[in-house]
């Protein structure tokens, strides 16, 4: 048994001092003890706080963060970034994802995430068909994960058909499309893989109504719950006012609704973007106790919208963030600009808070944890007894850190530098992966990435 004693930490009910944690062999948290002093642990000076989780990542697109700022013949949107993208996407091997993903999860790690959910759909070779191993792509990025030390929720994807009406797939979409009975096999190799590590969950997505159809979504559903009963599902809707008006044209109803009549929303599904939706579906979401996955850095960059996350606040719907395109990899800055488009379109300040939490970065940081877990399906986002030892230990030694005690410490975190600024160490599973801000494996991970972007570039 491992013991870590913290100055501060912050537990399920409020921060505490001289903290002494008692980790597991198998990585859980065993006992936390408020008041401790015992000279044989190892002391942490600093602000101890449950890891964040990253609950949408497209791993394959760290490759070409900043590649897509530059305008493209006609109009600047999301389906001419998609066209962009999707020329990147087709050129990926196994081995490229292991590389991208292994270098992004670094920057994860020192970013303040622990958990990362990829929402995968890269599954096949690119002119389509299957590999020799079918979930070799899935393969590369739990091995990316195992090297860099974070852990995965994997989300394989199932993408029915290329979009909503008689559309042609797109050269780059013949890798992702397959039958449901190929989904199917990819879900059960990866839940075999993952069964016995606690650090592995395997997890379901419908890329959207757009690439699955709504009639279908149920026959899904239904092939992870003959694995997982409780398996997170996610999915990306409402992303696009486009999405919108091809659904109402061709279902007579909006992109939230319809996903609500086709299957049980609830706790399981992780709505990611959720971005243009109406008051009654906003509502449906917040009493279905659905997670809305937020990706504020990625919405910003594709020029989405706004999530109506003023009223979802308040209504207590429950929420997390994702990384996404993974330009920014950084925790506190997602959850920044969140409030910040709120605020800037709200013309007030301090959106996400209540009366009781009145600390606007710590309100979002604890609700993002919460959130973030139900996604991710892992018992994690909680320094407790039953939890994983995922842990963040801000600088203590930060000059803006000095002094500051409880809710102003994640104020500042949030508000004043990000994670880059105040994450020291960084512990998955009761491992340290990064130290002082060094992740052991950096230098190679980096040169991999190098190796690789240069060559997807070519
Ligand atoms: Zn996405």
């Amino acid at each position: 048994m491992a013991r870590l004693l913290a100055a501060h930490a912050l537990l399920a009910d409020g921060w505490a001092e001289n903290v002494a944690i008692d980790i597991a062999p198998d990585g859980n948290i065993a006992e936390v003890a408020v008041g401790v002093t015992d000279p044989d642990a190892e002391r942490l000076s600093g602000h101890l706080v449950p890891g964040m989780i990253d609950l949408h990542s497209h791993a394959f697109q760290r490759a070409m963060a900043g590649l897509a700022q530059d305008r493209p013949a006609g109009r600047a949107d999301f389906w001419s970034w998609r066209q962009r993208m999707y020329g990147i996407a087709r050129r990926f091997t196994p081995e490229d994802l292991w590389a991208v993903a292994a270098a992004l999860y670094v920057d994860l790690l020192k970013g303040g995430y622990t958990t990362v959910v990829e929402f995968h759909y890269l599954h096949g070779p690119p002119e389509g068909g299957t590999y020799d191993d079918p979930a070799v792509m899935c393969f590369a990025l739990h091995e990316a994960a195992q090297e860099a030390g974070i852990a995965l929720t994997l989300a394989p994807v199932w993408y029915a058909r290329p979009g909503i009406g008689d559309e042609e797939p797109t050269p780059a979409q013949q890798r992702f499309i397959q039958p449901l009975a190929d989904f199917a096999d990819i879900v059960d190799r990866v839940d075999r893989l993952f069964r016995d590590d606690r650090d592995r969950r395997i997890a379901a997505a419908a890329h959207s109504l757009r690439a699955v159809p709504p009639e279908r979504m149920a026959a899904f559903a239904a092939e992870i719950d003959a694995r997982d009963p409780q398996a997170p599902l996610h999915i990306h809707v409402a992303e696009q006012p486009r999405e919108v008006a091809d659904c109402l044209a061709a279902y007579g109803a909006r992109p939230v609704e319809l996903l609500a009549d086709h299957v049980a929303l609830g706790p399981r599904w992780c709505l990611v973007h959720a971005t243009h939706i109406s008051d009654d579906e906003r509502r449906r979401m917040v009493s279905s106790g659905a997670v809305a996955g937020l990706c504020p850095s990625t919405e910003a960059d594709l020029g989405d919208g706004l999530f109506p996350f003023a009223d979802y606040w308040r209504e207590e719907g429950v929420f997390g963030v994702g990384s996404d395109a993974n330009l920014l990899t950084d925790a506190a800055g997602e959850l920044r600009l969140l409030e910040y488009g709120q605020r800037l379109q709200r013309v007030r300040r301090l959106i996400a808070t209540r009366p009781g939490e009145p600390h606007c970065g710590a309100a979002l940081y604890r609700a993002a944890l919460a959130g973030g877990a139900r996604a991710a399906g892992r018992p994690v986002g909680r320094i407790a007894p039953g939890f994983r030892a995922d842990l963040v230990h801000l600088d203590g030694d930060h000059p803006l850190l000095a002094g500051r005690r409880g809710d102003a410490v994640l104020d500042t975190l949030v508000f004043a530098g990000g994670s880059g600024a105040f994450v020291r160490d960084v512990m998955v599973g009761g491992l340290w992966r990064v130290r002082d801000g060094v992740h052991a494996d950096e230098e190679r991970a980096r040169r991999g990435l190098a190796e690789t972007v240069t060559r997807l570039l070519e």
